[in-house]
């Protein structure tokens, strides 16, 4: 019997969410995908002998102004919070999200995917460092890493994550 793994991307606009979501789910780079708007998408995955049946919902995006709608927050078994490492402002929203998410969820402990994404960007547009993103999803108690939404490997190593934080964080809340 597959596990049902429900994921919402969060993050500001144009960061890369959609494009991380469709190089997942169709293994491709699209420039001019429509960014607008909200999708859900489904992918059977495996990892090991654990086959997963993942549903997807790759948001339209945040800015400091956005309320997070009950859909976003009721039945949602993880997060990946996208930024981009050329862009401080999106690293300020994914902050703005994480407070917006405890808020609603209460202190406990939620499993998070915090990714750094369009780390093929020249090394003079960077805006975040490394060292700044992972001391930040150590803060959430969450998992971190950069990634590329040209790089197939990178999209689905976000979502394996996301799905082994899903599973630490259920045995943790076992072992109480
Ligand atoms: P979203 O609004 O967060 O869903 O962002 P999109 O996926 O629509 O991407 C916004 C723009 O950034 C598009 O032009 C993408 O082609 C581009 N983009 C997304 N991810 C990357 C990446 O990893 N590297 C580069 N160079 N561009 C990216």
């Amino acid at each position: 019997m597959p596990k049902f793994r429900k994921i919402v991307i969060l993050g500001y606009p144009s960061v890369g969410k959609s494009s991380l979501a469709l190089q997942f789910i169709r293994g491709n780079f699209c420039e001019d995908y429509e960014p607008t708007i909200e999708n859900t998408f489904n992918k059977t995955f495996k990892i090991g002998e654990d086959e997963f049946q993942m549903t997807v919902v790759d948001t339209a995006g945040q800015d400091e102004y956005s309320l997070l709608p009950p859909a976003f927050v009721l039945g949602i078994h993880g997060y990946v919070v996208v930024y981009s490492v050329a862009s401080q402002k999106s690293f300020i929203i994914a902050k703005s999200i994480f407070s917006k998410l405890q808020d609603r969820r209460g202190k406990c402990l939620m499993p998070i995917v915090l990714v750094g994404n369009k780390t093929d960007l020249p090394p003079h547009s960077r805006e975040v460092q490394v060292e700044e993103g992972q001391k930040l999803a150590d803060a959430w108690g969450a998992a971190f890493m950069e990634s590329s939404a040209k790089d197939p490997e990178k999209s689905s190593i976000i979502f394996t994550k996301i799905i082994e934080e899903i599973d630490r964080v259920e045995r943790s809340f076992g072992e109480d």
